[in-house]
């Protein structure tokens, strides 16, 4: 079994739950898969369009970038022995999530509708998407560490 890197994100809506993120870390942890690096990142248009890309022009496209810019996502780099196609399967289809996966077992433990859009959580399909989004994210958290370090600034400017 090859060792892979995947890209995991709870998805808006979702991500504002710690119950929510632990439950999937735990699943993750049980599959026998590590977490590398994992925070909490905002996608403006660019970065949504970057990695959503093969769906831009598409008719779900236009509310699925509204969606996934509405709130904070939490990401995760994983990794581990078949991680990619382990992980996928841990995740569920798009938009008929049987039970026993995050997609389904999740909006159930909220009492909550499974949607096709906002449906908890993605997952990388491939190498060379898990390469894209990783890449993507940590864009992402380079800009909460800019965000981190300006509020901060503001603290030293009051102090002083
Ligand atoms: P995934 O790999 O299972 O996440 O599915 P896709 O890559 O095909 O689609 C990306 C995301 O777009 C999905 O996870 C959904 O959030 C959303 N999506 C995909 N297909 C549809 C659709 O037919 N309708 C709606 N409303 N959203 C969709």
């Amino acid at each position: 079994m090859a060792k892979e890197k995947s890209y995991v994100m709870v998805k808006p809506g979702f991500a504002e739950h710690q119950w929510v993120i632990e439950e999937i870390k735990n699943r993750l942890h049980k599959a026998g898969l590590q977490i590398d690096e994992e925070g909490f990142v905002n996608y403006d248009k660019k970065h949504a369009r970057e990695h959503y890309a093969e769906h831009v022009g598409k008719d779900f496209y236009p509310p699925l970038e509204k969606y996934i810019t509405s709130g904070k996502a939490y990401g995760m780099i994983v990794s581990g022995p078949d991680a990619i196609l382990k992980i996928r399967q841990m995740v569920g289809s798009t938009s008929n999530p049987q039970k026993g996966t995050i997609r389904a077992d999740i909006p159930a433990m909220m009492g909550r509708e499974v949607q096709t859009r906002e449906n908890v959580i993605h997952a990388s399909d491939s190498h060379a998407s898990a390469k894209k989004e990783i890449k993507i994210f940590k864009e992402l958290l380079n800009i909460e560490d800019d965000k981190d370090k300006s509020e901060d600034d503001k603290d030293f400017r009051v102090l002083k």
